[in-house]
């Protein structure tokens, strides 16, 4: 865990927030690698949601909304609140189901008895600090997409069964954020929402829970590493009446990433009631199947289940002793950087200035770094250790034959393309 977490700022995939201060309240930035893999992990669940299916759309829906909203939806409540504990000796706070003995884990001293802690995060909409103006930034995306639900069924005269997917920040007051980014108080969901007829919501159940446990397999994620688990009937969420978790091994164990949910019709029948607007859709309110991932927690499964350490170096060909070499091995459209262009040695101008030319045409297709310092066998390293698909080395021949080497960052192999075949070959490489 704490290499995964040093390696993440190593090489800038992610920061602690406002750092420099001391961090801020377990939030965290993604870098310059961070935001391409999470841009690649959104791009192929969009994909596969609204490319993959005819009958999904998606929505943009606004982080605050009326206060009105998450009264009808029960997060005011109880409903969306964890039980915390505190400590009468150092008050540290705790969320109950963490604890493993009635104690405090931070000093052994006594706890307080359980309160509902509410989860929603306050804030002010206007100048003045009234009553009247105060909402919630979001706890979950779906909200957006419920108060929606007229709106998108009328203007894009959808029939049921039919999903609408979303991707967007969320904020939780978590009493305990922990492990990295694997709960924070600000994160980002994608979530689907699928609107069906009540007695075909159980076959859409399972039909997602298997498209969704598939949507990881075939980004690379290993079958002993994740799974689908049953949640309880006494834990279920308070709007829920069947709910399978697809859980990841993380270092710290087996933990939830994604939640399946049959919310019944629980949403459209208290928008309904609450705001007066019809829900119903030929007579009955529809029932919802929710798929939600966050993106935060998955980009750290796919991190995890990517890194690799080498003992004693890949190569096999040279003698130098080499220490640990890491590998990503991110699935190639994940990876944040498809390919790094490097001229063979460095302070030889007609290499470089070869070398950039062949960066610049790449750069317009694929994300592309461009390496010149240190020797080749090092740089290979360097775009090993981020998960770079392809190395493109250009040497000495390149300049009789316009023809690069492109070296395989799994396979290790290199094979010499022309330059003008470049853009074609990698797009097909990619695309396998
Ligand atoms: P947990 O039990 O871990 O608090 P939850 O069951 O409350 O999570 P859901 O409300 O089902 O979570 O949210 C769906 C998804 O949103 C989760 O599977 C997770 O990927 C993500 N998520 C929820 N809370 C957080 C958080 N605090 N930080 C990062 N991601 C989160």
């Amino acid at each position: 865990m704490q290499k995964i977490v040093s390696f993440s700022k190593r090489r800038g995939f992610i920061f602690l927030s406002s750092e420099i201060y001391g961090g801020f309240s377990s939030c965290y930035d993604f870098g310059p690698l961070g935001v391409e893999l999470k841009n690649n992990i959104k791009k192929a669940w969009w994909d596969e949601m609204i490319k993959r299916h005819e009958d999904i759309v998606g929505l943009d829906a606004s982080i605050l909304m009326s206060p009105k909203v998450w009264k009808a939806s029960g997060h005011l409540t109880a409903g969306f609140a964890d039980e915390l504990v505190e400590c009468k000796k150092c008050h540290h706070r705790f969320r109950k189901d963490f604890l493993k003995k009635n104690k405090c884990p931070d000093c052994g001293g006594e706890l307080t008895r359980a309160k509902k802690f509410n989860l929603m995060m306050k804030t002010f909409v206007g100048p003045v600090e009234d009553e009247a103006a105060e909402t919630y930034l979001r706890a979950e995306t779906c909200q957006g997409i419920y108060v929606n639900f007229k709106n998108i069924l009328q203007s894009m005269r959808q029939k049921l069964p039919f999903g609408i997917a979303q991707i967007g920040k969320a904020f939780r007051n978590e009493i305990n954020p922990k492990d990295f980014i694997y709960r924070t108080r600000e994160f980002e969901q994608m979530e689907m929402q699928w609107f069906c007829r009540p007695k075909e919501a159980p076959k859409f159940f399972n039909y997602w829970i298997k498209k969704r446990m598939n949507w990881y397999l075939n980004l690379g994620i290993k079958k002993a590493n994740i799974r689908a688990v049953e949640v309880p009937k006494q834990e279920l969420p308070h709007y829920a009446k069947r709910a399978v978790d697809i859980q990841y091994k993380f270092p710290f164990g087996w933990q939830e990433i994604e939640g399946i949910h049959n919310r019944g019709d629980w949403d459209l029948s208290n928008h309904s009631k609450h705001s007066g607007e019809d829900f119903k859709y030929e007579g009955y309110f529809p029932y919802v199947i929710e798929t939600s991932v966050g993106v935060d927690r998955s980009l750290f499964a796919f991190l995890c289940d990517a890194y690799q350490e080498v003992r004693g170096g890949r190569t096999k060909t040279t003698k130098a002793v080499k220490e640990i070499e890491v590998l990503l091995k991110l699935n190639k459209s994940l990876a944040p950087i498809k390919a790094a262009v490097l001229p063979l040695v460095k302070n030889k101008s007609k290499l470089t200035k070869k070398a950039k030319e062949v960066y610049q045409m790449l750069k317009p297709y694929f994300m592309t770094q461009y390496d010149e310092v240190g020797s080749i066998g090092r740089r290979y390293r360097r775009q090993d250790e981020i998960g770079t698909v392809f190395a493109i080395t250009v040497d000495f021949e390149t300049l009789e034959k316009n023809d690069v080497t492109v070296r395989d960052r799994d396979t290790m192999k290199q094979k010499r393309v022309k330059i003008k075949d470049l853009v074609k070959v990698l797009k097909e490489k990619l695309n396998e």
